[in-house]
């Protein structure tokens, strides 16, 4: 990009909130485009930001840009808080630090997640594509999973400094006292700050308008992560929210209406799958398998992609198997699901 494509495009990045606060677009180099990451004044001077991207020469250039159109600098970043450990979210926190020396803020578990994810011993990717070969994914496509994991580690370095923040007890930015709300099934850890007063909800990736948030099987985390999501969802929706702002897409006006839709979406795509496992030779299916009939056999020309399609996949296949509507089998050291 030129400067002077850049210079005539930092609007397309910002847009402001009716309270002053700033939502900043910050570009992805997948399908979802770009991650919401909101700069919020302090009533002391500064500014807290929340979720500042991936690390990416394009989002960085995009900060800088509007950084520099708001009259801000790295200086006045007062802190640094992250909802989740995603790299869409936390990969820039490091590089935030270092430029500005503000704290960055997440959760023990979020935090925990991230070194094993790129941490020292990286073990969480290994084990991942160990659980994808039991559910029947071929080689090659582990191997580029393995790859497209291991492309992510310039993308979230250098690794911040973490102060810890815990769900349960209130934490203060803008010149708000937030309820801190741990939000399951996403991402373990993920925090979401609710303010009862003015009924802002800062809700990470739990809930987003237009799309569906991933949930996954990931090794040595939640087993069930659906049901754990799904109870979120409902405990979410009873509260009071009138903006609720999401870590991509646009802000949410009808908070609890999107989170009935999203139980509902998810209540019907557990039918369908025992659907397709009836359709099934036998009544069978590996998880692979399933993970082809629901995104299509396309899923795999894509790593990223096939990676969330499968995790997203054996999620509801556990959860299926938890309600008693599928069995989990063994087979030739393999998992097979079958329709009870
Ligand atoms: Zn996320």
């Amino acid at each position: 990009m030129t400067n002077e494509q850049s210079n005539t495009n930092k609007l397309e990045f910002i847009q402001q909130l009716e309270n002053g606060w700033l939502r900043v677009k910050v570009p992805l180099p997948f399908s979802l485009k770009y991650v919401n990451a909101y700069l919020i004044p302090e009533p002391e001077g500064g500014c807290t930001v929340i979720d500042p991207g991936l690390h990416t020469p394009e989002a960085v250039e995009a900060w800088e840009s509007v950084l520099q159109s708001l009259g801000i600098t790295f200086s006045d970043i007062a802190r640094i808080v992250l909802t989740h450990q995603h790299p869409d979210h936390y990969g820039l926190a490091g590089l935030f630090q270092q430029r500005s020396g503000a704290p960055v803020w997440i959760s023990r578990a979020s935090q925990r997640y991230a070194e094993r994810m790129w941490g020292v011993d990286r073990s969480l990717a290994d084990r991942l594509v160990e659980v994808f070969r039991l559910h029947g994914m071929p080689a090659d496509l582990r191997d580029g999973i393995k790859d497209n994991l291991e492309s992510f580690v310039p993308m979230v370095s250098p690794y911040p400094a973490v102060s810890y923040m815990e769900a349960g007890e209130p934490f203060r930015f803008g010149g708000i006292d937030w309820t801190t709300i741990e939000a399951h099934g996403h991402a373990e850890g993920q925090i979401l700050f609710y303010d009862e007063a003015s009924r802002i909800m800062i809700c990470g990736d739990q809930v987003m308008p237009d799309i569906t948030p991933n949930v996954s099987v990931v090794p040595g985390e939640r087993e069930d992560p659906l049901e754990a999501f799904l109870i979120s969802l409902e405990q979410l929706s009873k509260l009071d929210v009138s903006l609720a702002l999401p870590g991509h897409r646009d802000p949410i006006i009808d908070f609890t209406g999107r989170c009935e839709a999203l139980i509902a979406h998810h209540a019907r795509r557990l039918d369908k799958m025992v659907a397709f496992i009836q359709e099934q030779p036998e009544s069978s299916v590996t998880g692979f398998a399933m993970c082809e009939l629901l995104f299509s056999g396309r899923i795999t020309l894509n790593m990223h992609n096939l990676r969330f399609a499968m995790a997203e996949t054996l999620a509801h296949l556990v959860r299926l198997e938890k309600q008693g509507r599928v069995a989990l089998l063994e087979q030739n050291g393999q998992y097979i699901y079958r329709a009870k």
